[in-house]
């Protein structure tokens, strides 16, 4: 059993839904020559909304509502849409090899489905506790986030033990976000991570205090530099507490655990150049094969900026962009010039909303008000006079639009005692 396509996206996330616009937008093939594979029973959606807006305790997101590519367009992908474009979902079936020479992948269903040109956007799966040694956390109220099915059992415990304790394992995105929304709905929240402040990769401790200053005014509680050992459970196999290195039981009616990830390489380890724990591509998003494009979580791509250094972003922007370049650079080789790409990360929690564009490397430099309720502030990273990095928490949208333009253009700083004093001004004279 067997299909043909001119081209296949493997993977049915934020990536897949914004190659198949771009498709759409210039009309590079014909109905029934393009499919999407998904593991996923549903059509692509925006992945950010789980740990926001589908956790609310009131007005909760929920699809259609979210599907790609509500907010960055005004068009929403919704599986009719597909149909309408002629493109082919092929919903809830995962690929379990790919043989890239033969071009071909095969289907949990058996079906061997062929391809001309093949994205991979595969994303990520969510790293598990069993991974650093800890077991059991199949239990019923331990969660973890990356897709829908993840968000519902996340908001089912949620709503099993109102009022009652939870424990956040990891201070990075998911754990920040997941805290914000358990504490939105009244329940009492421990994070525990193993770094002394949180999000640990980004941010400076001056910033990582006025969050969890904000977080403790809001009654959470952290537990830092340290890791969970092992769990408690009652004879259900719920979790009932959490057992950290030396020894304290933190009481737990549920768990939510946020480790980091895992890009999703395994069909195409030994088949294609892999770096940064992802798929190598070149500037126009082309694998070591020049069949297979990769984009998303899952592709080590070259950041210009940063003197074509390859990395491996995590974020939504990256994952829309990177996913619209290899669709430019198949259908319009020749016009399709090197992705040049500014690394954009954000997040939103509470009535905190910031965002961060560049590089954390060099001196920082903080600016503006960091004590306020309804605050202000950022920082730039300087690096040989140069800024390669900028933050801003509270900014307008030109407040935004200035800092990305001064880390893209890399402006140049002549006096960091200048810097500080002009703080966020320095990026809107630029
Ligand atoms: P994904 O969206 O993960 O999609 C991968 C797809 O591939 C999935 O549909 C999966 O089922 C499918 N797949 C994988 N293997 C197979 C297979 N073998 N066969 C068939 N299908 C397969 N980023 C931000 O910048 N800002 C945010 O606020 C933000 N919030 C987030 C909140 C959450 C809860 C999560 C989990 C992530 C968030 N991110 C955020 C990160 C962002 O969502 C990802 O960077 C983005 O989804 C990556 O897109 P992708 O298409 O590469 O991968
Ligand atoms: P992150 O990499 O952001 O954070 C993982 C955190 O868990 C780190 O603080 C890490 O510490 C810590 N950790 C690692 N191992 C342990 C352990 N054994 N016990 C306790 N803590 C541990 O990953 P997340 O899981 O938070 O997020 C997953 C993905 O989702 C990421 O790709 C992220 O980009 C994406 N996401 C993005 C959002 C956004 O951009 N706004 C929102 C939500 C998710 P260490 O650094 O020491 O390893």
């Amino acid at each position: 059993m067997g299909r043909a396509f001119v081209h296949v996206i493997l993977g049915g996330g934020v990536a897949a839904g914004y190659a198949a616009l771009e498709f759409v937008r210039r009309g590079g093939y014909s109905r029934g020559e393009l499919c999407i594979i998904s593991e996923e029973t549903v059509a692509p959606y925006e992945r950010p909304a789980l740990s926001k807006g589908y956790l609310l305790p009131e007005g909760a997101a929920r699809l259609p509502g979210f599907h790609t590519c509500v907010g960055a367009n005004d068009e929403l992908l919704t599986a009719k849409w597909y149909k309408e474009n002629g493109i082919e979902l092929v919903l809830g079936t995962k690929v379990i090899t790919a043989d890239v020479r033969m071009k071909t992948l095969l289907t949990a269903t058996g079906e061997t489905i062929s391809y001309k040109n093949l994205i991979i956007a595969t994303g990520a799966r969510a790293l598990k506790l069993e991974e650093f040694g800890i077991s059991g956390s199949d239990a019923s109220n331990i969660c973890y986030l990356r897709n829908l099915d993840d968000a519902d059992k996340l908001v089912n415990v949620m709503k099993s033990c109102p009022g009652g304790n939870a424990v956040v394992i990891g201070g990075g995105y998911i754990g920040m976000e997941c805290a914000a929304a358990l504490v939105t709905n009244r329940i009492k929240v421990t994070m525990v991570f193993p770094e002394s402040h949180c999000m640990a990769r980004l941010f400076t401790p001056k910033i990582a205090e006025y969050y969890e200053n904000y977080y403790t005014s809001k009654g959470a509680t952290f537990v830092k530099g340290t890791v969970l050992t092992s769990f408690e459970k009652d004879s259900t196999g719920k979790v009932t507490s959490v057992i950290l290195k030396d020894g304290k039981h933190l009481p737990a009616d549920m768990v939510v655990v946020g480790i980091g990830i895992r890009a999703s390489t395994g069909l195409f380890e030994g088949q294609l150049l892999m770096e940064q724990g992802g798929i190598k591509v070149n500037g126009q998003m082309l694998t070591s094969d020049g069949s297979v494009y990769a984009v998303g979580d899952v592709a080590a791509f070259p950041i210009k900026l940063f003197d074509g250094v390859i990395r491996r972003l995590e974020h939504v922007d990256s994952a829309r962009r990177t996913a619209r370049h290899a669709v430019a650079a198949i259908l319009e080789p020749s016009k399709t010039k090197d992705i040049d790409y500014l690394p954009f990360f954000y997040s939103r929690v509470f009535t905190l909303s910031w965002q961060f564009y560049g590089n954390n490397t060099g001196e920082v430099v903080h600016f503006g008000d960091f004590t306020n309720s309804s605050p202000r502030f950022g920082a730039y990273w300087v690096d040989k006079s140069r800024i390669r990095g900028a933050f801003l928490e509270g900014g307008s949208r030109e407040e935004y639009e200035a800092i990305s333009n001064v880390v893209r253009h890399k402006a140049k700083v002549i006096n960091i005692a200048e810097l500080e004093k002009q703080g966020l001004m320095f990026a809107i004279q630029e």
